[in-house]
């Protein structure tokens, strides 16, 4: 593996919300995979990671990226400001079933969360959630609908 630096003053730097989540790509809004790990002994996949299977108990876990893709297992749509809340309304928080890991929860972006559907194609990018004090574009995993052909 090969880390290929930024290019210097063109991007800003980005810093991923919570450390470890997921490797950054280059840029915000380019597909990321979710890092987590899976049993051993069961092929349970867990996202954040665990220390002990929920599934099965075994402390037997591997360290492992999951598939940047996956679909809607279901949502809400968000419609009134939270206290405090970063996002403007209306938009939706989905559950999405990743194609070969586990179902995480996040926010769509970058579609109309009026025209969402369960079983919508769904790709996981990095996308900016603000800037903090020193410059960086901190970036979280959000789901964003895969276009049909
Ligand atoms: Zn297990």
């Amino acid at each position: 593996m090969t880390n290929i630096p930024a290019a210097a003053g063109s991007a800003a730097k980005l810093k991923p919300l919570r450390p470890g989540m997921f490797n950054l790509p280059a840029q915000a809004d380019m597909p990321v995979r979710l890092l987590g790990n899976r049993c051993r002994a069961c092929g349970e996949p867990f996202f954040p990671k665990r220390h002990y299977c929920a599934a099965c108990t075994s402390g037997d876990l591997e360290d492992t990226g999951f598939s940047e893709t996956g679909k809607i297992d279901t949502f809400t749509v968000v419609r009134q400001q939270p206290p405090g809340g970063a996002i403007a309304p209306p938009y939706a928080i989905v559950r999405v079933k990743l194609d070969d890991g586990p179902t995480v929860q996040t926010i769509a972006t970058n579609c109309d969360p009026e025209k969402l559907k369960i079983g919508d194609r769904v790709q996981l990018i990095a996308h900016r959630v603000m800037d903090d004090e020193a410059g960086a574009t901190v970036v979280s995993f959000m789901a964003q609908p895969v276009k049909q052909g």
